[in-house]
């Protein structure tokens, strides 16, 4: 596939695994500069597996990843991080270390440079409340919300989120739409790996991940208009 000039993040063919084991199988997916992209798969599909390489925590067997026009595909984790890319995992924080001490470490990417977590609390304000309290003091929702402020503390052009919705309430994933919103008003661009469909409402465009290959991409109405597609991940005839 030739680069496309307006990624930001590119990655083309890329096929990783662990041991012996192939999970991705030549994955090309592309991000623009402050779009919203979905990486939508059931359990197993692969996409945390697919984050991690775009992110540097495991290797990238085959194929290339680019941000902003460089080629990252053997960079450090931390590297990547202080070019604008920085990842939400499922397990986002460290749970014995206070709020604040979380948000900061989030910010070590920026060098000499200190997290602006006032803008953070203005974002997350349950976050400010608590900010002395150990993360492990906090609900599901509130850790994801944490793990976000994590994930921006380093300023990010470019946040990659992990399954935002694992274990919330519908009422909280609802939470998690408006705030993805309000990050996508400030220009930040967003890659979201989901099973959750209801993360369409955000996305510009949708990657479907199934078995380790990319099955469809395109535009949500695209998605939508796909009779197998709708029919697997809707439930419509
Ligand atoms: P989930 O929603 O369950 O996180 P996923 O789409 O993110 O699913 P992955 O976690 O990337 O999928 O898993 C893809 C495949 O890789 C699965 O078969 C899984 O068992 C396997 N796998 C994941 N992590 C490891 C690991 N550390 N070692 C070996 N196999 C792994």
């Amino acid at each position: 596939m030739p680069p496309d000039a307006t990624a930001l993040l590119q990655a083309a063919g890329v096929d990783a695994g662990y041991g012996t084991m192939q999970v991705l199988w030549s994955v090309d997916l592309d991000v623009r500069a402050g779009e919203t992209v979905l990486l939508l798969g059931a359990n197993g599909a692969g996409k945390t597996t697919f984050l991690k390489s775009l992110v540097g925590l495991i290797e990238t067997r085959h194929g290339s990843i680019q941000l902003g026009g460089d080629d990252i595909t053997r960079m450090r984790s931390s590297d990547r991080m202080r070019r604008g890319m920085t990842y939400m995992s499922e397990l986002a924080v460290f749970p014995d270390l206070s709020v604040e001490e979380n948000i900061r470490i989030g910010a070590q990417a920026l060098g000499h440079r200190d997290a602006d977590v006032d803008d953070l609390y203005a974002l997350f304000p349950v976050l400010r409340d608590k900010r002395k309290d150990p993360a492990s003091s906090l609900s599901g929702g509130q850790r994801k919300m944490l793990g976000m402020a994590k994930a921006l503390a380093a300023d990010p052009k470019l946040l990659v989120l992990d399954e935002p919705s694992a274990g919330l309430s519908p009422l909280f994933v609802k939470e998690v739409i408006r705030i993805l919103k309000g990050l996508q008003s400030r220009g930040i661009a967003l890659l979201v790996a989901e099973q959750n469909i209801g993360f369409l409402e955000v996305a510009t465009r949708v990657f479907v991940l199934e078995g380790g290959r990319i099955r469809f991409s395109g535009t949500v109405a695209e998605m939508t208009d796909n009779e197998a597609l709708r029919r697997a991940y809707f439930g419509l005839k």
